[in-house]
């Protein structure tokens, strides 16, 4: 057992997320399938070996013609050609288009050697024969040509890009049907407790429902991890040990929250550091002062042993949790947006600590302005449920004045 550190010996935030990151690397990429990679980061650039299109073809359902047949054609002299086929989508094209005649063609067919130019069934009488043309087209007119969009050989996609709808369906479109990407990261979230219940279930005296998992389990997912949530974990070393243990088939990166304070039952603190492969010290901001972090397992898994109280366990997850999953991804930057906003209320702040308080960041004449949410308290979760962002308070400095400029963390893109 370390000796008790005194008050004074509270590491800086600053220090703490260097130490955290300075075990964690990019996962090794992984070939994986189109629907498997949505949402992960590409690890390669992608160059188009085809065409898009891959070959000139109609817009529209319409006529394919020569240009000198239809050039007078209008509502009162209008041009008639016999249609000698069909061109369907997905058809070769078989005709070649001949002085004086037409073929019909359909949305996405091969335009057929010979033609100039598309005529749209909305300047026709639909014949099927002959047709009979009210419009003059231009040349090329209603032809998507061959190249217009990507090119053979052009870098369509670097590495470093997610991979969303428009990314994936791209890929498709050139051909590819697997990508290496950079994995999501896999994090599993235990919650320790033996007050906890799962939402649901009736609550005994002195029992509560569980709701770290939730925020975490959460946050993992839109900082673009697979988050697996585990659940509840009595506080006794045995279940602690076992869930970790079990959990570490699955897992790139361990979060628990709960029990790493100085308490007779804070159990993960008491296990962990037994191995002596996890830290667990006292941070200099507030809330979120107990931290722990270290690696578990044969295969030396980080984990990150976050503190119990809810707003505590999100303020940390924010602050060096989801730098450390945008590291695994091998994406920059880190740290989420930092903006600086008027205050609308005055605060005070513990001299010596960072101060990350709940807050609803909005814009106003222009500018951005924020309101502190609520009170000190890191319970309060009700709050935390109605702020949009963290006003960030620098360690010397004690009182924000109503109408000071202040620090913002931006949790939410999306404002009011
Ligand atoms: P601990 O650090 O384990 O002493 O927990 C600090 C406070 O947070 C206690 O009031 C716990 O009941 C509460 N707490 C711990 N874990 C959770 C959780 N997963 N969900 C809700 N509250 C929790
Ligand atoms: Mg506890």
């Amino acid at each position: 057992m370390s000796a008790p550190i005194a008050e004074d010996a509270l590491k800086s935030v600053d220090q703490h997320l260097a130490d955290v990151l300075s075990g964690i690397r990019p996962i090794a990429p992984l070939d994986l399938q189109l629907l498997d990679a949505h949402g992960c980061i590409l690890a390669e650039s992608v160059v188009a070996d085809v065409d898009l299109p891959r070959f000139d073809n109609s817009s529209v359902d319409g006529y394919a013609v020569r240009l000198a047949d239809v050039a007078k054609a209008s509502p009162s002299t209008p041009a008639q050609l016999p249609v000698v086929g069909d061109i369907a989508a997905g058809s070769r094209p078989t005709y070649t288009v001949q002085p004086g005649m037409s073929v019909r063609i359909m949305t996405g067919a091969p335009v057929p050697p010979g033609a100039e130019a598309v005529v749209p069934l909305e300047w026709t009488d639909g014949g099927i024969a002959t047709v009979t043309i009210t419009q003059a087209p231009q040349a090329g007119n209603s032809v998507r040509r061959q190249g217009e969009d990507v090119k053979t050989g052009q870098v369509v996609l670097d590495a470093g890009t997610r991979l969303g709808p428009g990314q994936l369906g791209l890929l498709a479109a050139v051909g590819r049907d697997r990508v290496v990407v950079r994995p999501r990261p896999r994090v599993v979230i235990l919650s320790t407790g033996s007050e906890l219940v799962e939402p649901g279930s009736p609550l005994e005296p002195g029992q509560i429902h569980e709701s770290n998992s939730y925020i975490l389990t959460t946050a993992a997912r839109e900082a673009g991890a697979t988050a697996f949530r585990v659940g509840i974990v009595p506080d006794d070393d045995r279940s602690l040990m076992n869930a970790i243990e079990d959990q570490l088939i699955r897992a790139d990166l361990v979060l628990t929250s709960g029990g790493v304070s100085v308490g007779a039952y804070d159990v993960v603190k008491e296990v962990l550091s037994r191995l002596g492969t996890v830290r667990f010290e006292r941070v200099a901001m507030q809330p979120g002062k107990p931290q722990g972090f270290g690696t578990v397992g044969p295969d030396n898994t980080p984990i990150i042993t976050l503190p119990g109280n809810p707003v505590s366990s999100y303020v940390s997850f924010e602050v060096f949790v989801r730098p450390v999953i945008r590291r695994m991804l091998g994406v920059e930057p880190l740290h989420r947006p930092v903006v600086r906003a008027t205050c609308l209320q005055a605060m005070t702040s513990v001299p010596g600590k960072r101060q990350f308080a709940r807050a609803w960041l909005d814009v106003a004449d222009g500018r951005y302005v924020v309101r502190p949410v609520g009170g000190h308290g890191s319970h309060l979760v009700g709050d935390l449920a109605h702020s949009n962002s963290l006003v960030v308070v620098p360690e010397d400095v004690t009182e924000v004045p109503e109408g000071g400029t202040v620090e913002v963390m931006v949790l939410e893109r999306r404002l009011s």
